[in-house]
């Protein structure tokens, strides 16, 4: 049987955490990988109100395609077609560079579905306050910089979508590095 509500969120953090279990970010303090997807999931319900039991798995989930060994029929086989479908949406295509999966997420931004464009934001917030907070040591100012402006040009494609998470990513843009600092 298909879950569908609040199952489904806890069936999708047990698998999240299994998949990312042996990562960690890339802050000071290598913290764990799962605190990631938890901290999107937080942004969206906590500070967004946002109820959607998709929405929340979705979060959880949004990266365990791109960055661990996990396959969208695996996805569909526990949660179904349609959460499948939302992460996919949320994915990069890992064969292609760097840069060519960055543009490719300033095109495809705005014609995501609502909830790949939730998830979306959520990602993004949390990607630039974890830059604002807690640096990838390697990125000097100008890598950090340069990240704040292509999450700023990807969200800019799907503004409309939720009055809340866009002033809450503004807030996290806000707080990118200015050129005299470091
Ligand atoms: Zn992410």
């Amino acid at each position: 049987m298909e879950r569908i509500g609040f199952e489904l969120v806890v069936d999708a953090l047990g698998f999240a955490a299994l998949k990312h279990r042996d990562q960690r970010r890339k802050d000071r303090e290598a913290s764990p990988y799962i605190n990631h997807p938890i901290a999107l999931m937080r942004v969206l319900s906590l500070e967004a109100g946002i109820v959607d039991p998709l929405v929340m798995a979705g979060a959880l989930l949004h990266d365990t395609v791109e960055d661990t060994e996990t396959t969208p029929e695996e996805l569909e086989a526990r949660f179904g077609s349609e959460l499948r479908a939302l992460v996919m949406e949320v994915t990069d295509d890992r064969s292609l560079p760097k840069a060519e999966r960055k543009r490719q997420q300033v095109l495809r931004a705005g014609g995501a579905s609502e909830g790949a464009r939730l998830v979306k934001l959520a990602d993004k917030i949390c990607n630039l306050r974890d830059m604002a907070e807690s640096p990838p040591h390697s990125w000097d100012l100008e890598r950090r910089r340069a990240y704040f402006d292509w999450a700023a040009e990807v969200i800019g494609q799907l503004r409309g979508t939720h009055a809340v998470l866009e002033a809450l990513f503004d807030q996290a843009y806000a707080r990118k590095p200015r050129e005299d600092q470091d």
